[in-house]
C-alpha cells in the first residue's frame, strides 16, 4: 500500500522558509555594505539609525513571507512607505534539513492565521555602520499565544576576521521542543562571571546594575542577537541590560535559541525593562542580593528565578513595546504576544 507523507506542519514549512529568508537577508546586508553607499537615516537620535540594508532586507523578509503565508501576522521593526517590492528581493526557498524535521505535538495543529512574526531586519545597526561586522544580526521571531516559540538568526559576518578562504555567515534556527541548531554549544570558563551588554545604549542605571553583579569581565557589544550568542557559545554567561529600549523584535527570536538550550547550559537572558521606575529597579536589586535561592544560575548565584521571571513579563508587558498598526505588515492587527 502507497502511504503519501503527510505535508509538514505549518509551524515547519515557516521556520524552513524563514531560514532561506533568513539567509538572502545576510547577503543584501553584505551586499548593501559592500556597495560603499549605507543611506544612514537618524531615526529618534544618533545611535537609533536605519540604513538601506535594514529597509531593503525587511522588504525582503516581509514581502518572502507574505507572499508564501498570506494569512501571517508580520511586523517588521521599520517604518516604511507601502511600495511595490522588487522581485529581486523575494525568496521563494525553504530549506530542507528543517522541512525534515517533526513538528512538536503541541504546534502540530497551529494555523497560519494564528502565529506572529517579529522581524529585525537588521539588529546592531550603529555597529554596522561603524565597521563591528560581526555585532551584525538578522532576527526572526515566530509568536503564538504570547509566546515565543521558533527563531532563525542570520550572523552575515561570522567569520569575517578568520581570512580571505573564509566563509561568511551563518544562520542559526531553533523551535521550542526540538531544540536550537547552527552553532557549537558552549559555557563559560569554570567560576568565571562574564556579563555582557550594550556598547552603545548605556547609561548610569545600566552600569550600576552591571557593577551590583561584581562579575569578572564586562563586555560591551552590539546588538541583542549577537549578545544572545555570545551566551550559548559560551563568551558570556548573562546579559544584563538594565533600561528600557529593546522591543519585541530584538527578543523574539533570541529568546527561543536561549530557551531551547536553556536546560543544557546555565546562561540567563536578564533583559530588566523597567523604563518607569529606577527604584523598583534598585529595589529588586536589593531583593536579589538578598536572597539565598541559588539554583538556577550557578555564575551569578544570587539570581533567582523569580528574578528572571519578572524579567521576561517585563519584557512583555511593558508599554514601550505596544506595536504600531503602520509596522504590521499584513494588515490584520494581533495582540498575540500581550496575553500573558
Ligand atoms: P544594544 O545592546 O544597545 O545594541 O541594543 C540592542 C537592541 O535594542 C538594538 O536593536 C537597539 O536598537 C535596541 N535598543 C536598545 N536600547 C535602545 C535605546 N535606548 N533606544 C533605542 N533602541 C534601543
Ligand atoms: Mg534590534
Ligand atoms: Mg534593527
Amino acid at each position: 500500500m502507497l502511504i503519501m507523507a503527510s505535508s509538514p506542519a505549518v509551524l515547519i514549512r515557516l521556520v524552513a522558509s524563514a531560514y532561506s529568508i533568513a539567509q538572502k537577508a545576510g547577503m543584501i546586508v553584505r551586499s548593501v555594505m559592500a556597495g560603499g553607499d549605507l543611506g544612514i537615516v537618524e531615526k529618534t537620535s544618533s545611535v537609533d539609525l536605519q540604513t538601506k540594508a535594514d529597509r531593503l532586507v525587511q522588504m525582503s523578509i516581509c514581502s518572502s513571507l507574505a507572499q508564501k503565508f498570506p494569512k501571517l501576522t508580520i511586523i517588521g521593526e521599520e517604518d516604511l512607505p507601502v511600495q511595490e517590492v522588487d522581485q529581486e528581493l523575494i525568496e521563494d526557498g525553504q530549506w530542507e534539513e528543517i522541512l525534515k524535521k517533526p513538528c512538536p505535538i503541541q504546534y502540530s495543529a497551529i494555523k497560519e492565521e494564528d502565529l506572529v512574526v517579529w522581524v529585525d531586519p537588521l539588529d546592531g545597526t550603529k555597529e554596522y555602520t561603524e565597521g563591528l561586522l560581526d555585532n551584525v544580526t538578522v532576527l526572526i521571531g515566530i509568536a503564538y499565544e504570547g509566546k515565543a516559540i521558533a527563531g532563525v538568526i542570520n550572523q552575515p559576518y561570522y567569520n569575517y576576521q578568520a581570512g580571505a578562504d573564509a566563509v561568511l555567515g551563518r544562520t542559526i534556527w531553533g523551535v521550542l521542543g526540538l531544540g536550537a541548531f547552527g552553532f557549537q554549544l558552549n559555557e563559560v570558563p569554570d567560576g568565571k562571571h562574564i556579563i555582557t551588554t550594550t556598547r552603545s545604549h548605556s547609561n548610569k542605571l545600566v552600569n550600576d546594575c552591571i557593577s551590583a553583579m561584581n562579575p569578572d569581565n564586562v563586555l560591551r557589544v552590539g546588538g541583542a542577537g549577537n549578545k544572545i550568542i555570545q551566551l550559548i557559545e559560551g563568551k558570556a554567561s548573562a546579559y544584563v541590560f538594565a533600561s528600557p529600549g529593546c522591543k519585541k523584535w530584538d527578543t523574539c527570536a533570541p529568546e527561543v535559541i536561549l530557551c531551547a538550550v536553556g536546560d543544557l547550559v546555565q546562561v540567563l537572558l536578564v533583559l530588566y525593562h523597567f523604563g518607569h521606575s529606577s527604584k523598583l529597579l534598585y529595589r529588586i536589586f536589593e531583593s536579589v542580593h538578598n536572597s539565598t535561592n541559588s539554583t538556577l544560575m550557578p555564575h551569578f548565584p544570587h539570581i533567582t528565578s523569580t528574578i528572571c521571571h519578572f524579567a521576561f513579563c517585563s519584557i512583555r508587558r511593558s508599554n514601550t513595546y505596544e506595536v504600531v498598526p503602520q509596522n504590521c505588515f499584513n494588515l490584520h492587527f494581533s495582540n498575540h504576544w500581550q496575553t500573558d
